[in-house]
């Protein structure tokens, strides 16, 4: 690859280090700005492997739809209402990477079971970029659980407080169903999602090009 193509590729946000779907490649999130200063995003590869196009092509498309995201020209991947959500957008290619590539999922439901409390949970769209989480039925222990999600959801999504316990809010205003049930997932059990982010981090650094840890 020439250094020109290197430039345009962006910043790497995130990787995956091995692939376990296809020959342990390592697959990389980038990211760069439209000339309208809109971030969009790519996956990459440096693997030569057979059908690593078909690969990058099916975790972009899982991405699309886990994530409602829109196709920008040339291929590349953004939000249609033009803000990064880069943290979301992060946990999107995550997933989309941990599936085989022979099915493509469907968008996460915003209603998930929460076996803590023994519930169904839901998150609602309220309008204007804010998210509710409710319980389904009232059980003991439901408003400190739901405080606990929505918290989830803020971190995960770089959402923002309301001044409600149980909303969290996307900055821009507008709504991202897809991607809050793809999160709602997650913000179930937050500290698992941090231990996976320092292990891939860890990972990461051993396994950047260069490096000198032999
Ligand atoms: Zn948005």
């Amino acid at each position: 690859m020439r250094m020109a193509d290197i430039a345009q590729l962006g910043n790497r946000i995130e990787l995956v280090s091995m692939d376990r779907h296809f020959h342990d490649i390592s697959l990389g999130l980038y990211e760069r700005p439209s000339a309208e200063g809109v971030p969009e995003y790519l996956v990459h590869s440096y693997a030569r492997t057979d059908g690593v196009g078909e690969r990058i092509e099916f975790v972009m498309r899982a991405m699309r739809i886990l994530g409602e995201m829109a196709e920008a020209p040339g291929g590349r991947l953004r939000f249609a209402c033009g803000d990064a959500h880069r943290a979301a957008c992060k946990r999107l290619f995550i997933e989309a990477g941990k599936l085989a590539g022979d099915v493509l999922p469907e968008p996460r439901p915003l209603a998930i079971h929460d076996k803590k409390i023994g519930c169904g949970i839901s998150a609602v769209s309220l309008g204007g970029g804010v998210y509710g989480v409710a319980a389904e039925s009232e059980v003991e222990g439901a408003g400190r659980r739901l405080k606990a999600i929505a918290g989830g959801l803020r971190k995960l999504g770089e959402m923002a407080e309301t001044g409600a316990d149980n909303e969290a809010a996307f900055a821009c205003g507008g709504a991202h169903d897809a991607l809050v049930g793809l999160l709602l997932v997650r913000a179930l059990n937050v500290r698992a999602v941090i231990r996976e982010e320092d292990a891939a981090a860890a990972q990461g650094v051993l396994a950047a090009p260069g490096a000198d840890n032999v």
